[in-house]
């Protein structure tokens, strides 16, 4: 797999794979023996390393840190119930890292690069990814800017690192959301497409506020006017209305989600009607209200499906049907599922052989 990227491995002499406790898993808690760690300098990336996970050493005047130059990706690998090991469209989040990379000014990195690094890390740590239903290893690929210059420039030099480690199921209930017209998460113009650090710094007062009112979740609306649908916290949004799967299109307000896409397409190929469009929080809650809302849910990789069980706007709270009585998702977890842990004929080639 790592044939054309030379990798320097430098191995753990203590393994904390058997003191993990595999039954308890925290997302994004607990990290795998190794790490992946690339430089950019004199406009190239080099020094391609696997070493041992654990701290690593920085000026405090890196401007990722001032200035918020700094990105990540979020996928997975599955473990096949035959030991086999994918890695989920890799491709995908490796076209999506370097629109992130550009749009903050930051180096592209070549696509080999992001899905070599990664093949070799989940190959190394491959002893690490759970075999139990619902787990899986989630993936972190992340960039950021390592100048230590307190100028508002781009900086010349970027670390880019991969981090890998076990995960169970990300919601475990049905979720309770609140629709926010008052915070927004990105604007027109803005960077809400990119995978940007500061996206979710900015997103955690309101999600706090939320769950103080008893939320574990908000859907997001657009800047403007507060009437239309834009995300769900930190995955895309589906409803099905009146026979058919709506989302909003993505626009640079909304990022691009993998999921969102895997979700789309089997949805067209199963013949169902999609609409790809402005979805208002009036033809929601209408249909909330009505009965033709038959099922609504976040799509991400670290949440997979999560059920919406109720939508509060202006201080009303919407009930929806029982998730386990809801066709579609129903049916597109198990696809999901089924193609991703290899028991499903892989026909698009999404996964990716480790
Ligand atoms: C990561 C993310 C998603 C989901 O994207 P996937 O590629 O499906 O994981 C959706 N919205 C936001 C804001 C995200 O950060």
């Amino acid at each position: 797999m790592t044939e054309t990227l030379d990798i320097k491995i430098t191995k753990t002499k203590h393994s904390r794979l058997n003191e993990t406790d595999f039954n308890n898993l925290q997302f994004g808690r607990t990290f795998s023996d190794h790490m992946f760690v690339a430089d950019y300098e004199d406009g190239e990336w080099k020094n391609f390393n696997i070493v041992p996970y654990g701290e690593i050493g920085f000026s405090p005047a890196i401007s990722a840190l001032h200035y918020g130059q700094a990105f990540f990706e979020g996928l997975k690998a599955y473990k096949h119930a035959d030991g086999q090991v994918s890695v989920f469209r890799p491709d995908k989040n490796a076209r999506r890292f370097n629109k992130s990379a550009e749009r903050l000014c930051m180096p592209e990195l070549p696509e080999e690069i992001f899905v070599q690094s990664i093949a070799a890390v989940v190959d190394m740590d491959r002893d690490w990814i759970p075999s139990k239903p619902n787990h899986s290893l989630y993936i972190r690929p992340f960039m950021f800017a390592t100048d230590p210059y307190l100028g508002v420039q781009p900086s010349a030099t970027y670390k880019y690192i991969v981090l890998i480690g076990p995960v169970g199921p990300y919601f475990s209930k049905t979720l309770r959301v609140k629709v926010e017209t008052n915070f927004t998460r990105a604007a027109e113009g803005g960077f809400g497409y990119a995978k940007a650090a500061g996206n979710y710094g900015g997103g955690m007062l309101p999600a706090k506020k939320a769950a103080e009112e008893g939320f574990d979740q908000l859907i997001w609306t657009d800047a403007k006017d507060h009437a239309y649908i834009e995300e769900m916290g930190s995955a895309n949004v589906m409803f099905f209305l009146d026979g058919k799967l709506i989302t909003p299109s993505t626009r640079d307000t909304i990022l691009d989600g993998v999921t969102r896409d895997t979700v789309l397409t089997l949805a067209r190929e199963w013949g169902v009607p999609v609409e790809e469009r402005r979805v208002s929080i009036a033809e929601i809650i209408e249909g909330a209200k009505n009965g033709k809302l038959t099922d609504a849910f976040g799509a991400g990789t670290a949440a997979t499906i999560a059920q919406v069980g109720s939508i509060s706007y202006n201080g009303e709270e919407y009930f929806l049907s029982d998730p386990k009585e809801r066709e579609f998702s129903q049916k597109v977890l198990k696809a999901l599922d089924g193609i991703r842990y290899g028991n499903l004929p892989d026909t698009h080639g999404w996964n990716y052989m480790v």
